[in-house]
């Protein structure tokens, strides 16, 4: 514990200041966080505890600040310090404030086991936390398990907890939203199982806890926005479709530029809203989904704007999703480009917390829950390793694979061959006929290269008009026929473009043993420079043992 008969230090008294300022001047209450831990920091031991204090508050600070990577680095260093010093006051702060920042990365799962600690913490003896603290902390926690999708353990602990308590009146109007949170879930769950007089029962309790809180003033946006959403999706429920939607425009307007977070998230619900409506009849659909569209990039749009970036997934998938029942294949799978680069980003980070506690969590929902991430990991890394204009692998999926093929050659018998297609004076195709039916050329000839090379080969788009073949495990006299067979398969393509031409000249080598990617690359592009050099429409063959020169600039094109 503290040794509360110290006199208050410097640093003690930068930090009392600090968090003073944080009601005011973020900026100002950010210097002060810092020199207090300058000066704890220069106080040494004596200042310890001070040190904790201090990293706390500045991490809490900084996640006011759009800066998850340095709070994360901050409440590390003040675990550690208030653990080393037994200040379990500040151990519960911190971990409070840790589910903060874990709930704004969409760390669901961290969240709930920071959240676990704090409460933990609280039950220690010597550790005095307010009634409302400790109750936003329940109704945080039961928040978390809505989003788990168990509604039951929710309510569980919003009961167990609020019928007991008498904490502030908006920490209870938070609790009641969690409880028609959980009651609506509960209302979906049963509705899914036809279980409709358990539906119309759990609608009447959300409709219920909602109506507790009516009598609330507005003024707390975040819970004006939460109502909002709740009482849209009952009217959904209801199959009040219209309803809900001007429900929520009128939400919408009453928040925008003065709550961020509800803005973006009633947009999201717009969004999904007008997606998935089923009360539509076909020909409303397109309207429909054209406002989808303009709610969900207006999400986005707003999320890059304010740095929340922990929100785009949803938006992402739900783009992704609009764009492929449209028929929009490119744009939906550039959606999922992106959602594997957030999901990487969010899958790879450490967590700092796991060797700190490890708390038994609800083994279903966990395990659950991270098969379903991975999945949706495996779905969109998928995805990133393919050309969205012609749906075969891409570059970044050739470079990936070509190490391991290479590597396989160290069995005697394997061989590898490699081939770089490029389309003859594309660019040629392109001025005369159109992008468009350039496009179309690119597509066909990437239909094309796994029916001659096969399954098994891999065929990829490695640039613009570029294409490469890797071929396991086939003689030369068979490479050779793969090739020649590409050639002269574009060469009969079938057009209904007057006047079109399609040729392509290959590059064609095989590996050896000492061959890198990139000299096995090098060896390809040398053939093809040739095959282009000697009149085009053509397979030119290097063996292994030909260097390619020093490439001079091409001469201009005929
Ligand atoms: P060469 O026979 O020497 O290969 O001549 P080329 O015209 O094919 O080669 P160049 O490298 O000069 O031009 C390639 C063109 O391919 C230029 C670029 O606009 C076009 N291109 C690249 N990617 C795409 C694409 O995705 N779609 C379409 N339509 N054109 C593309
Ligand atoms: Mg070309
Ligand atoms: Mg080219």
């Amino acid at each position: 514990m503290k040794d509360k008969s110290q006199s208050p230090t410097r640093a003690h008294r930068l930090v009392a200041a600090g968090r003073w300022l944080c009601g005011h001047s973020t900026e100002q209450a950010y210097r002060f966080a810092q020199r207090a831990v300058q000066e704890a920091e220069q106080g040494g031991e004596a200042e310890r505890a001070a040190l904790a204090q201090a990293l706390n508050l500045l991490g809490s600070i900084e996640i006011g600040l759009g800066q998850p990577g340095a709070a994360r680095v901050s409440f590390r260093r003040a675990r550690e310090g208030a653990l080393r010093v037994g200040d379990t006051e500040v151990q519960f702060k911190v971990a409070n404030n840790m589910a903060l920042l874990h709930h704004t990365a969409g760390e669901w799962h961290s969240a709930t086991q920071q959240l676990l600690l704090a409460q933990e913490l609280a039950r220690q003896e010597g550790i005095q936390v307010p009634p409302t603290l400790l109750s936003m902390l329940q109704t945080n926690l039961a928040g978390l398990h809505n989003r788990w999708g168990d509604p039951e353990r929710a309510l569980h602990l919003i009961d167990a907890y609020h019928l007991q308590q008498d904490p502030s009146e908006i920490v209870r109007a938070y609790a009641q939203l969690g409880q028609a949170t959980a009651h609506l879930l509960l209302a979906e769950q049963s509705g899914q199982l036809e279980r409709f007089a358990e539906q119309a029962q759990h609608l009447q309790q959300a409709e219920q806890a909602l109506q507790v809180v009516y009598s609330l003033p507005p003024e707390e946006l975040s819970y004006y926005n939460g109502r909002c959403e709740l009482e849209a999706r009952l009217l959904a429920q209801r199959g009040e479709y219209g309803q809900a939607i001007a429900h929520l425009t009128q939400g919408l307007s009453g928040l925008q530029g003065r709550y961020m977070d509800g803005e973006i998230d009633l947009q999201l619900h717009l969004g999904k809203l007008q997606l998935q409506r089923p009360d539509l009849k076909p020909e409303q659909r397109g309207a429909a989904q054209q406002a989808a569209e303009e709610h969900l990039k207006t999400a986005l749009s707003l999320m890059d704007r304010w740095g929340k970036h922990y929100l785009r997934l949803e938006g992402l998938e739900l783009l992704a999703d609009l764009y492929e029942r449209q028929g929009r294949l490119p744009e939906a799978l550039e959606m999922m480009h992106q959602v594997a680069a957030q999901l990487r980003g969010q899958v790879t980070r450490p967590s700092p917390d796991t060797d700190l506690l490890h708390y038994p969590s609800d083994p279903q929902t966990d395990d659950a829950s991270q098969a379903e991430w991975k999945r949706r990991l495996q779905l969109a890394e998928g995805l990133a390793r393919r050309d969205s204009l012609t749906g075969i692998t891409n570059r970044r999926g050739a470079d990936e694979a070509l190490p391991g093929l290479l590597h396989q050659l160290r069995a005697p018998t394997q061989s590898l061959h490699l081939m770089l297609i490029d389309l003859d004076h594309f660019k040629r195709i392109n001025d005369n006929h159109s992008h468009a039916v350039g496009d179309r050329v690119l597509q066909s000839l990437a239909k094309l290269l796994p029916e001659v090379a096969g399954l098994d080969a891999l065929s990829a788009r490695y640039g613009g008009e570029e294409f490469l073949v890797a071929l396991s495990g086939a003689r030369n006299e068979e490479a050779r026929r793969v090739a020649e067979q590409i050639r002269l398969r574009t060469m009969q393509l079938v057009w209904d473009v007057p006047g079109l031409r399609v040729t392509v000249s290959v590059g064609l080598t095989r590996a050896v043993l000492h061959d890198t990617v990139g000299s096995l690359i090098a060896r390809a592009d040398e053939a093809l420079y040739r095959a282009k050099h000697s009149g085009r429409n053509r397979v030119v063959e290097l063996a292994p043992h030909v260097h390619p020169a020093p490439r001079l600039p091409p001469a201009s094109p005929a």
